[in-house]
């Protein structure tokens, strides 16, 4: 038996290993995939203090995985498949093994939304992609689009631009939700063209994706309807919430996420939660570290008494 599960191996799972066993606790990470999380698809951060020239997402996961082990956590990479919070022992059961742990600190994480358009399905993985950083360089010198107007869609419009020739930046309204700082890397790169109040509303093409059917929301109300002829699509238009498994297990948003106090408590006593996984307004790796810390100094102090 642990003192403390923490499944999910992001920032924030990480950070709970690094501060559950500094406190001294049996700590166990479970991680389906590899240590880091959404930060390993980010090609460079450039906004975690301590780093003055920007890291690599993957480089800096596998800093914090160093320091979780060094510390003592065990990490296992195996999928956990389902959860029993209901008694003072809670259960964690694995595609291969259960678990059991006195505490839990769930940080699953979040993955990409969908737009549920036409053609959408069909063509991941033939020219539709989530991840700038892994597929940008399959797209040298051809056209893409991305679809978003959050700090993800901004940040990877840049560097798919390293590669494409021409990136189509489609928005739905007439200004971006990210921060400033990126905005304006966008408003001075030459190879990005940013189309506003468009929204798509099909993919079409033959094996691989060819174009983008585009709504135009103009004055009064009337509307454009345009092809635009493209060789990729990158989709950034939020995350949803790992939290199937948690159902009717702790308490949820109405998107899925898990509520927490102040503290990273959920409603369930002995279990929290930290990350992009809790209902939150920000989701920054910073803010992840930070929790993960406190949901482990919460377990701690749950375990002593
Ligand atoms: P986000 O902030 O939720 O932004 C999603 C964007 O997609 C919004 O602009 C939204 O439009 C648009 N959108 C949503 N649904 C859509 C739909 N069905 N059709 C078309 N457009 C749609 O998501 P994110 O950019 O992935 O960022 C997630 C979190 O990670 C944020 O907290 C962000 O700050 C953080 N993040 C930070 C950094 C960084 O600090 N460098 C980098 C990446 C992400 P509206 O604007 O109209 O709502």
């Amino acid at each position: 038996m642990y003192d403390l599960i923490i499944i999910g191996g992001g920032p924030g799972g990480l950070t709970a290993a690094i501060y559950g066993a500094r406190f001294g606790l049996s700590t166990l990470v479970l991680e389906k995939q590899a240590a880091g999380g959404q930060i390993n698809l980010t090609e460079s951060i450039e906004n975690y203090p301590g780093f003055d020239e920007p890291i690599f997402g993957y480089e800096l996961s596998q800093k914090m995985e160093r320091q979780a082990l060094k510390f003592g956590a065990k990490i296992i990479y195996e999928e956990v498949i389902d959860v029993d919070f209901s008694k003072e022992i809670k259960i964690v059961k694995t595609n291969e093994n259960q678990y059991s742990s006195r505490t839990v600190i769930i940080s699953t994480g979040a993955y990409p939304k969908r737009l549920f358009i036409p053609g959408e399905e069909e063509y991941i993985g033939r020219g539709i992609s989530f991840c700038g950083t892994c597929d940008g360089p399959l797209f040298k010198g051809k056209k893409v689009a991305v679809i978003g107007g959050g700090d993800t869609a901004l940040e990877e419009s840049i560097i798919i631009s390293k590669w494409a020739e021409k990136v189509y930046l489609i928005h739905r309204r007439d200004r971006f939700k990210g921060q400033k700082i990126l905005q304006e890397k966008v408003f001075n790169n030459n190879k990005i063209k940013i189309l506003f109040n468009c929204v798509p509303l099909e993919f079409y093409g033959e094996q691989l994706i060819k174009g983008v059917k585009i709504k135009k929301i103009l004055a009064d109300n009337k509307e454009e309807i345009s092809n635009l002829s493209i060789d990729g699509v990158f989709i950034f238009i939020g995350h949803l919430p790992n939290t199937k498994i948690f159902e009717g297990k702790v308490e949820l948003s109405d998107e899925g996420f898990i509520k927490v106090d102040r503290n990273m408590k959920t409603n369930v006593s002995g279990i929290y939660a930290c990350g992009d996984v809790v209902e939150k307004e920000l989701r920054q790796v910073t803010i992840s570290v930070g929790e993960g810390a406190l949901a482990a100094y919460e377990a701690y102090k749950y375990v002593q008494k």
